[in-house]
């Protein structure tokens, strides 16, 4: 099931700021930051808290429960390159401000950025997302996370783990016995093991060898 299961519904306030926004022909997604857009921006952080239990849709890790930059909102398909999609619900959620850093504007989508006309509607479909989708895709079908290793188990989650640097800890402390010998990681690697499919040992040597 995926992470968020209800998309932000907007109220009328919120509403009739997107439309006055939206008809302004200067509006670019660097007004984002408006000071009139600060309400909606509260309610969408506060509404993906809730609707994410205070979780990271990327890393899975704790996100802050009340100062905003402990709780940036995320554009799944970055705003600076589909205006169209940045009051979007479904393009909308809130991440871990490590995740932010390190996905930026990475290119979410399979369809390339075009210039002139984009696409002005929204994709419904997993499918046509690269990375793994918190309202469309069951993060545990795509990612096996235990402990701070993560494990690609289809392309999607590949990509989110590179495009995010969800192995960051790794890559910044290198292995260490304490996680090694963490119980839950040797539970996944006997699974994984006795599924024949991924070498969670090279994985680490692999981490520690890129620090
Ligand atoms: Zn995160």
């Amino acid at each position: 099931m995926p992470i968020i299961n209800e998309s932000i519904v907007y109220d009328e306030e919120c509403l009739a700021i997107i439309a006055a926004k939206k008809s302004d022909p200067h509006f670019t997604h660097v007004n984002w930051g408006d000071d009139d857009l600060q309400d909606l921006r509260s309610k969408v952080r506060n509404y993906y808290r809730n609707a994410q239990r205070l979780t990271c849709v990327y890393c899975q890790e704790r996100i802050g429960v009340r100062a905003a930059h402990a709780a940036p909102i995320e554009h799944i398909v970055p705003k600076s390159q589909y205006l169209a999609f940045i009051f979007e619900p479904k393009n909308l959620c809130v991440i871990c401000p490590d995740c932010n850093e390190y996905k930026g504007k990475n290119e979410v989508m399979y369809e390339p950025v075009i210039k002139g006309p984009r696409r002005v509607r929204y994709p419904t479909v997993s499918s046509a997302f690269q990375i793994v989708h918190p309202h469309y895709d069951d993060y545990a079908a795509h990612i096996m996370k235990a402990n701070r290793v993560y494990i690609d188990r289809t392309p999607k989650g590949h990509y989110t783990i590179g495009v995010c640097k969800l192995n960051r800890f790794f890559h910044y402390f290198g292995a260490c016995d304490e996680f090694i010998n963490d119980a839950e990681l040797a539970e996944a690697n006997d699974l994984f093991f006795s599924t024949g499919t991924v070498d969670t040992h090279a994985l680490i040597h692999d981490a520690a060898e890129t620090q």
